[in-house]
């Protein structure tokens, strides 16, 4: 039996002997003891509605897929030099999704090593470095996905983009560069100034990459037409073109599996994380045929932990489990709920500036009457929730997005109660334009 210490001494620890970049959530810090579907139990039994973890995606500690796990790690764990049926299977799982051009998968450990992958083969199959990627994009923590993501080269501690990075203005009609209906146009020329950019200094592109709803952005849903225009101008400028699903991918949007699909594109390469484990560490780069060939250029490409077969069983169990319990078609029906709902409480609370997003990936947007953004009604509002029982996450540029992007076990009955405490928060003094 393990000591319980208390949250003071966990904190006080951390501050000396870990990771001095490590931040914590909340003023008063939580621990969690249990997970159990979309609930999460801290160390006191209080438990609180979880409308924040995209990981979690078919439930907290879901049974099938913890006993896939568990089953699999008492029989054999080794890397992928040997031969194992789960990396078949999980392959063939993904593919049963994928468009037919997109059917060979790379197995990896996290979000952050897939776009890190996805960069090396666009540098095999162009022979170019530079990369287009979005305002406030975030894509991983390693030295190239860092290199693409404004959100942390154009925060605090960075140092703006690197040479071979080139930026478009975040896609947002609601409060970005070019506002309102019909503003796809006007985004594609952005990122058509960044190819011409690239040329002038007599280089080329080699890759573009965003995700299909901007997350770290504050759920930022991409103008209509923007992904298959700007596809089609990398792609004539030679570039190719890969569609971020760490967050969005997985049945999370609910109309569609895939976040590009709502767009109606085939990206060259698609990176898959976060949901895919459910909280185990497994992520995928798929790719065509064509990019696979070019990257096997000689050089091995060896994953210690990639595509084990733990793993697999897990991701395996996790993409069964969002089919046999219809969890895309809960997220479609929950989540449009939730937005018509929202969409109300909008027009009773003019503080909420702009209800967006897809399935259950969407964004409240905190703004006064100049649509200047609110970040300390933001943070109070999830603060709030919290003493409510109700986890909730605030993002975006200005930080006054509140993000629901729960596990997609998520009920109508939770989506009730999120607005419930919503609409009788917003009633707060502090929150009163
Ligand atoms: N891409 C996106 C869109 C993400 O949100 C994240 C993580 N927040 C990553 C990539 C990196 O994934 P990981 O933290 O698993 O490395």
């Amino acid at each position: 039996e393990k000591t319980t210490l208390s949250n003071d001494a966990i904190i006080n620890y951390r501050k000396q002997h870990l990771g001095k970049s490590l931040s914590l959530q909340y003023k008063t810090p939580i621990k969690m003891v249990r997970g159990a579907g979309q609930y999460l139990m801290d160390q006191f039994g209080q438990k609180y509605l979880d409308t924040v973890n995209n990981v979690a995606h078919v439930g907290h500690e879901h049974y099938k897929v913890v006993k896939a796990g568990q089953k699999q790690m008492a029989l054999i764990n080794t890397n992928s030099r040997y031969l194992h049926e789960n990396m078949n299977e999980l392959a063939k799982e993904l593919i049963e999704t994928l468009p037919e051009e997109l059917n060979v998968l790379h197995f990896v450990n996290s979000g952050s090593e897939a776009n890190e992958l996805a960069i090396r083969m666009v540098k095999a199959v162009t022979g170019e470095k530079d990369m287009i990627a979005s305002e406030v994009g975030y894509h991983g923590n390693s030295n190239m996905a860092v290199a693409i993501s404004s959100y942390k080269f154009d925060g605090k501690g960075g140092n703006g983009a690197p040479e071979h990075t080139q930026i478009f203005p975040l896609p947002d009609a609601f409060r970005g560069k070019y506002r309102g209906e019909n503003v796809a146009h006007k985004y594609v020329a952005e990122v058509k100034n960044c190819i011409d950019n690239i040329q002038k200094k007599g280089r080329n592109v080699g890759g573009f990459i965003v995700e299909p709803i901007i997350s770290c952005g504050g759920q930022i849903e991409l103008p209509e037409g923007f992904l298959a225009k700007s596809y089609e101008l990398v792609r004539k400028a030679g570039g190719i073109c890969i569609s971020d699903e760490v967050q969005t991918g997985v049945g999370r949007m609910g109309k569609t599996f895939w976040g590009f699909q709502l767009h109606n594109v085939v990206p060259d390469i698609v990176t898959i994380g976060k949901p895919l484990g459910n909280g185990h560490p497994i992520a995928a780069v798929a790719c065509t045929q064509k990019v696979a060939d070019t990257f096997a250029n000689g050089m091995e490409y060896f994953n210690t932990f990639g595509g084990n077969p733990v793993s697999c069983a897990i991701a395996t169990e996790v993409l069964k489990t969002v089919k046999t319990e219809k969890l895309q078609e809960n997220a479609l029906e929950v989540g449009e709920f939730l937005k018509a709902e929202l969409l109300k409480l909008s027009k009773e609370f003019p503080i909420i500036g702009n209800v967006r997003g897809q399935g259950l990936f969407l964004g409240i947007e905190l703004v006064d009457a100049n649509l200047n953004p609110l970040a300390a009604q933001t943070d109070y509002l999830a603060n709030r929730m919290k003493d409510h029982g109700i986890l909730m996450s605030t993002d975006g540029l200005d930080y006054n997005v509140l993000k629901i992007k729960p596990p997609i076990v998520f009920t109508k009955d939770n989506a009730k109660e999120v607005l419930f405490y919503l609409q009788k928060i917003l009633t707060e003094d502090f929150l009163q334009l």
